[in-house]
């Protein structure tokens, strides 16, 4: 792709490696779990497997929808593993880890749309795990209240459902997503009593005030924390990074997300949804 810019110094990265590393590589392995961190072509996981962590996704690694900027690949899924919620609760229990977070591929052609397995998956890691907190990353279950109520059942301390991009461009950026459902998704998560977060990825093609009217709407629904990175193209066939955000406008939106009233906001390039996730599982944790 010829309009590919260069990636500036602030996204370089440190290379996986470590005994960390090798042990959450091997229980990934043993488990047979998939994770975002490598589905997604995540540049930090030097960082988050050298500390014992990673973010499982469930539910396999076949989705039936296409995001644009998103290197999970699209298709018929496998059907439903209803060992896997065990088999991701034994090896959070092995990581031994405080926190862990949890997202999933979209199952729009399953009927519960993967909600049974989710609420299997909380309550397993829950039983084997008491002390570890849990952050679930959610799709939008096509708005459908009932398997939204599944997850907020389920309880885990935090939910997170992410807008990825502004208004304008969601059609575009998530093509069978919507944005007003998923700020319904929140508003739901919000009145089952859950602590709510989203992420938006920046340098897509959006303009700084999109950003901010984004920010805004999700205040309305009382959205808590908010996580601000910069999108990577995964491939060539992806949607092109437009532009590369500097730390400092990063640094401003951060400011800017407080002023707004959210409880916590992580914004820097390399920031994504499961990034540092730990530090905002209880409020009040923010600057
Ligand atoms: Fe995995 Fe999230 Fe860390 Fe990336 S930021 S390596 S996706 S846990
Ligand atoms: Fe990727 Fe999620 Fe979109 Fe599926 S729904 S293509 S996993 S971002």
């Amino acid at each position: 792709n010829s309009t590919r810019i260069k990636k500036p110094d602030w996204l370089r990265v440190k290379l996986p490696i470590g005994e960390s590393y090798k042990h959450v590589r091997g229980l990934v392995d043993t488990h047979k779990l998939h994770t975002i961190c490598e589905s997604g072509n995540c540049p930090n996981m030097g960082e988050c497997w050298g500390e014992g962590t990673a973010t499982f996704m469930i539910l396999g690694n076949i989705c039936t929808r296409s995001c644009g900027f998103c290197a999970v690949a699209t298709g018929r899924p496998l059907p439903v593993d209803w060992d896997e919620p065990q088999r991701v609760a034994e090896a959070i229990y092995l990581m031994k880890v405080k926190h862990a977070v949890i997202t999933s591929v979209d199952r729009d052609e399953l009927k519960d749309g993967g909600s049974i397995i989710w609420y299997n998956t909380i309550k397993a890691v829950k039983a084997l795990n008491p002390n570890t907190t849990l952050e679930t990353l959610i799709p939008d279950f096509r708005g459908i209240t009932e398997q939204i109520q599944r997850i907020i059942d389920a309880a885990p301390e935090v939910v997170s459902h992410n807008m990825e991009t502004v208004e304008n461009l969601t059609k575009k950026v998530r093509v069978q997503a919507k944005y007003k459902r998923s700020l319904e998704v929140l508003a739901t998560l919000k009145k089952g009593g859950m602590r709510t977060k989203t992420g938006l990825m920046l340098g897509i093609g959006e303009t700084k005030e999109e950003v901010i009217a984004t920010m805004q709407h999700l205040r309305e629904v009382d959205c808590d924390v908010l996580t601000l990175g910069q999108y990577l193209q995964p491939t060539p066939k992806h949607l092109p990074v437009q532009r590369f955000v500097h730390p400092s406008e990063f640094a401003e939106l951060k400011e800017i997300g407080y002023e707004l009233g959210f409880d916590y906001v992580e914004s820097g390039p390399l920031v994504r949804s499961s990034y540092h996730s730990e530090k905002h599982v209880l409020k009040g944790y923010g600057r």
